[in-house]
């Protein structure tokens, strides 16, 4: 059965704002011809997140898996890194690209990340870091990792590509760690068409990223490094400059879909939403579903159901990293060492999240799940 493509429902449509609100942008950067390398539309989107999401210093990228190969290049990170195989692919590769072997350790039940009680087993004479996701923009137990960072000298790294404006107690979750990675890709809570960051906890370390990023050139004639180029252009900052002022009321429509998802999945037999408790301070980028093997659909036929009634939604993540061809063979990699990530693998379904999606849909998702 083919549904036409108006009536799809995809797991996330990118938040647009109206596009004559974005040719002035356009006209500034032809007035001053200004294409990229730190012109004003990157100083002033740099100026603009670092208040919007409290931190001190944070630099941008032309994507988030750049920046978390810069990230780690920036640290001089080698040998083994510990993280974590439920996550998007980037978060493996990135440690590849830099030469590094990336060491699975098992996540928890509750948010789906590294499980800070396996970490320790998994540590090596060639461990230098960890890199822990904050998967669906829940915070992963930041106290207890860094105290095992600390105890073995490791850096601490975290992929927070999912946790745009996340906040615990009062501080944004960014200023923990060495550092911590963005993604702006049109799918996340916050978008540039492509883009990424880096956020810093000291000046210094923001100006090293900063030089790595432009080739490793300090100034016309000196490179201090083997950088990359990993600069966002002038239209990309534009665009995010634009698109941070309809941010909070993006992630407000966020937050009650989620709301909604639940009261109406609520009691459901089988099925678990992700988070949900008093504590939970998830931006709601995604809404996770477990289908247990009480529901009396398996996962995948649920997603095939939901597909023939023109529900895209998505098994992030699935396949597990360390089941991919170039990981599973990895010591690490076996399933009997990562078994919450095998079943959360086997079990979750994200459903349509996004401001625009409108309750009338949400209602038919809940619905169609519990017919
Ligand atoms: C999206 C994502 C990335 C990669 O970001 P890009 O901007 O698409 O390169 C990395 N890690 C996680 C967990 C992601 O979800």
């Amino acid at each position: 059965m083919t549904t036409p493509e108006q009536d799809k429902t995809y797991v996330t449509r990118p938040l647009l704002p109206p596009l004559e609100e974005f040719i002035p942008y356009l006209e500034q950067i032809w007035a001053s011809k200004r294409l990229t390398n730190n012109g004003p539309f990157h100083r002033q989107l740099e100026q603009a997140l670092c208040e919007y999401l409290g931190v001190e210093h944070i630099s941008l990228f032309v994507n988030g898996t750049l920046a978390l190969v810069t990230a780690l290049q920036s640290l001089r990170i080698t040998g083994e890194v510990i993280t974590t195989p439920y996550s998007f692919v980037a978060t493996a590769h990135a440690l590849v690209w830099n030469g590094i072997k990336p060491v699975f350790v098992d996540v928890v039940p509750d948010t789906l990340n590294l499980d800070p009680d396996r970490i320790e087993a998994a540590i090596t004479p060639h461990t230098t870091a960890i890199l822990p996701v904050h998967c669906y923009g829940r915070p992963c137990d930041m106290v207890r990792i860094q105290e095992i960072a600390d105890n073995y000298g490791l850096k601490l790294i975290y992929d927070a590509a999912h946790a745009f404006g996340v906040r615990q107690d009062g501080q944004s979750v960014l200023r923990h760690g060495d550092l911590s990675v963005l993604s702006f890709h049109a799918t996340k809570v916050f978008n540039t068409f492509e883009g990424g960051a880096i956020v810093s906890q000291d000046a210094k370390t923001k100006r090293h990223i900063d030089h790595l990023k432009n080739f490793g050139f300090v100034d016309e004639v000196t490179v201090v490094a083997s950088g990359i180029n990993g600069k966002m252009s002038e239209i990309n900052a534009a665009f995010g400059m634009l698109q941070l002022k309809g941010i909070d009321e993006a992630i407000q429509r966020r937050r009650d879909i989620d709301a909604r998802y639940r009261q109406r999945l609520a009691g459901a037999a089988g099925i678990d939403c992700l988070g949900g408790g008093p504590d939970d301070v998830t931006n709601s980028s995604y809404f996770p579903i477990m289908v247990r093997p009480e529901f009396p659909l398996s996962r995948d036929a649920l997603y095939a159901k939901l597909q023939d009634n023109g529900i895209y939604a998505r098994r992030y993540f699935f396949p597990l990293i360390s089941d991919l061809p170039m990981y599973r063979g990895l010591p690490s990699a076996n399933g009997a060492n990562l078994p919450v990530a095998k079943r959360a693998a086997e079990q979750v379904i994200c459903l349509p999240i996004y401001p625009d999606l409108a309750p009338e849909q949400v209602d038919f998702i809940a619905d169609l799940i519990r017919r």
